[in-house]
This record gives C-alpha cells, structure tokens and sequence, in this order.
C-alpha cells in the first residue's frame, strides 16, 4: 500500500472484524467507558464542535452503528438558534447489524425515531450505498482504522461529499510524548484484554482493538493518505497527547 503503511491480514480481516463487533456489541457502551475512564465521551463533543454543524446540514455517519456521534450531532443541532430539526439529517451507516442494532435501541430511548432525521443504514464503508455527491459532511469515528482498505473508504468519503463537503476523522493516533506512549503502550496491551475478559468475557476482541490501534498510521501518514484521496485543506488536532487525532479535509 502507499506511505509504507501496511494492512495485514487482508482476507481475514473483514470476517475477524465482523466477529469482533458482533461479540462486543451488548458491552460495548460499558467497555468505552472503563478503558477510557469515560474520556471517549469528551473526544466525540470535541469532535461534534470541531464539526460545528448548521442546520440544513445532511450528515454521512460511517461506522457510527452505536450511534455516539449522531446523537451528538443531533443534540447539537438543538442548541443552535432556530435549529429546524427536519431540515437536518443524518445517515448511519455501519456493516455491522448487530452494532445498528445497539444503536436503532438507543435512539428509541432517546426519542430520535423520526426516519426523515436520523437513518440506519448496513453496508461497508469501502464500498458505501450511496449516491455519489448527495452529503455535506462524512464523519468516521473510531471506524476506519477497522477498514481493511482505508484508501478505499477514503476514496468512498471522497465520492459521496458534495463539492465544498467536509470530512471528519476521529482515531486513535500516536501519543506523542516519550515517558506517556510507554505507559499508554503498556496499560492498552495488559489491562485492556484483561478487562475484556473481566466485564465482557471476552479476551480476544479486546486484544484484536490494541492490536489494530497499534497498526493504525500515525497522523502525518495519514494525513496524507487524507490527500491523496483528493481532500484539500487537510489539518489533524491532537487530542490528550495524541492518544486520539481529528483529522479534517474539503472536498474543493
Ligand atoms: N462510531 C462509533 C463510536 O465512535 O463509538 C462506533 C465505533 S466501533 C469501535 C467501530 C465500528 O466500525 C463498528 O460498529 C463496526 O461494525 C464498524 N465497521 C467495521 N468495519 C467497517 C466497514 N468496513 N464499514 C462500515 N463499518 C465498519
């Protein structure tokens, strides 16, 4: 592949990821919460504020199967003045069925019901069933480093954004400090597993998650990977040290 970034295990990777997200699936709200000491809930604000949506804005939510980010989104939304919530709309889209599922529940709790507002839709990011050129913004949040070919699905945000169409990246990255990566290195390969096991009775997708968040590129390699996609104005903001990166780009 381009930048020297490797994806291993091509033709296991989509059934093993399948696999991964069906056992984790019931947990998987929980299982954020302890192994981020709840932090994933103020990347994904960070992320919505950085995205600073305006209503009349369709949103393309990738790997969004639990629904963290449209909800956020959609709360967002509310506080804007005369937000006219019908003339916004956000698409889930996740390969996943039993990930949709957890989050089609969610929403039922949280009243977000109306299908002209919030959609689910199943199918894979590298090869997305939707109409080239038809959103505004695409958002992938802890998604695409699960994505066998990430310059596919980079090409797919490509393809479905307007011209003028923002997308939006929220990923594990590299930590970008000596004495914290060695801690953080540690604490993910050790306790994450172990955990897995403890409140989920799972170990190996645990492991597969520190595994994947290993290989992930750093934020200058993919950003850009960002660029050869076609995206212009592509910047990346670290969050906590680099544990995470927003990477942002225009379809110009
Ligand atoms: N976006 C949510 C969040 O931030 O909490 C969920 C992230 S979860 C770690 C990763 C999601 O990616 C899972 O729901 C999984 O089913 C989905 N996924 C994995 N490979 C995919 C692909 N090729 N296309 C679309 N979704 C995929």
């Amino acid at each position: 592949t381009h930048f020297g970034f490797e994806t291993v295990d091509e033709n296991v990777k989509p059934e093993k990821v399948y696999d991964v997200f069906e056992k984790v699936s019931e947990s998987y709200d929980k299982m954020n919460d302890i192994m981020s000491f709840g932090i994933h809930r103020i990347w994904k604000n960070v992320f919505i504020q950085r995205l600073n949506p305006s209503p009349g804005i369709d949103l393309l939510d990738v790997a969004g199967g639990s629904g963290d980010i449209a909800f956020r989104f959609l709360n967002y939304l509310k506080t804007k003045p005369n937000p006219n919530m019908e003339s916004s709309s956000v698409t889930i889209c996740d390969i996943n069925d039993a990930m949709l599922n957890v989050g089609k529940a969610r929403a039922q709790k949280s009243g977000y019901t109306d299908e002209n507002v919030i959609k689910w839709l199943q199918g894979d990011a590298e090869n997305l069933p939707i109409q080239t050129e038809s959103v505004s913004a695409y958002t992938i949040s802890f998604g695409i480093r699960n994505v066998t070919h990430i310059d596919k699905a980079l090409d797919e945000a490509y393809r479905v954004l307007k011209p003028g169409g923002r997308f939006m990246c929220l990923e594990f990255s590299r930590v970008n400090n000596d004495l914290l990566r060695k801690i953080y290195d540690s604490y993910s390969f050790t306790v994450i597993p172990v955990m897995g096991q403890i409140v989920a009775g799972q170990w190996k997708p645990y492991q597969y998650l520190v595994e994947s968040i290993r290989k992930f590129p750093d934020q200058e390699t993919f950003k850009n990977m960002i660029e050869y996609a076609g995206f212009r104005a592509v910047t990346f903001e670290n969050l906590t040290f680099g544990t995470v990166a927003i990477h942002s780009g225009f379809k110009l």
